[in-house]
């Protein structure tokens, strides 16, 4: 069974940014966001389940999920949510870990954006790399890469664990403050350790 590294940090703190470079150097990567877009994209498989679950206003015959929708209701009602992912987590768990036995590198980068929230996949991880920066200028990456307001990036982040409670589980950090080459120049070491199975 190959080793598999979780990737995890805040919304728009550069988890894809990071999982591409390490995925350049030879790193399988799987993605639970890509699986979870898979699944709710136009013939995807969590979409029968989830238009009876929610009906076909939010799930179109012949559609795709309706994302916004969905992710407006979550966050106002928990029972939604949680109806949510009751469907989505053992769908995107069965796929993941379907990915995960095909991967054939000298380990797995598992990106989450909340492994440690979610709780349920921090045993299927070795270790666990958080892509940290101050939360500023998190805002401000995330704001540019989407159609988010500020107060909206701001109340999706006082919902995921606080940046000090992630660095304090982390086994290893990124640190994502600096320019993409610095970025890049911390995941060839970490990469160089992760496929030679050195920690330290
Ligand atoms: P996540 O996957 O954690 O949500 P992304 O990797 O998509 O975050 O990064 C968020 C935004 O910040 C993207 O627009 C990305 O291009 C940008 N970004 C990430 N890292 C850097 C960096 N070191 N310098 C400048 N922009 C960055």
């Amino acid at each position: 069974m190959i080793r598999v590294i979780g990737l995890t940090g805040g919304i728009g703190s550069g988890k894809s940014t990071a999982a591409d470079l390490l995925a350049g150097m030879g790193a399988d990567v799987v993605d639970a966001d890509e699986i979870s877009r898979g699944l709710t994209a136009p013939g995807g498989a969590a979409l029968p389940a989830l238009r009876e679950a929610f009906g076909e206003k939010l799930v179109p015959q012949d559609g795709a999920l309706d994302r916004p929708g969905m992710r407006a209701l979550a966050f106002s009602d928990p029972a939604a949510r949680a109806r949510l992912e009751a469907v989505l987590h053992p769908l995107i768990r069965d796929e993941t870990r379907r990915r995960l036995a095909a991967a054939t590198g000298a380990y797995a980068l598992l990106v989450v954006p909340l492994l440690f929230e979610s709780g349920s996949w921090a045993g299927r991880v070795e270790r666990v790399v958080v892509v940290d920066l101050d939360e500023a200028l998190q805002v401000r990456r995330t704001v540019g890469r989407s159609r988010l307001a500020e107060s909206e990036v701001r109340a999706i982040m006082a919902t995921q664990w606080p940046r000090w409670r992630r660095l304090q589980a982390a086994d290893e950090v990124l640190w994502n403050g600096g320019g993409l080459e610095e970025l890049r120049s911390q995941c060839e070491r970490l990469h160089a350790r992760l496929a030679a199975g050195r920690r330290g």
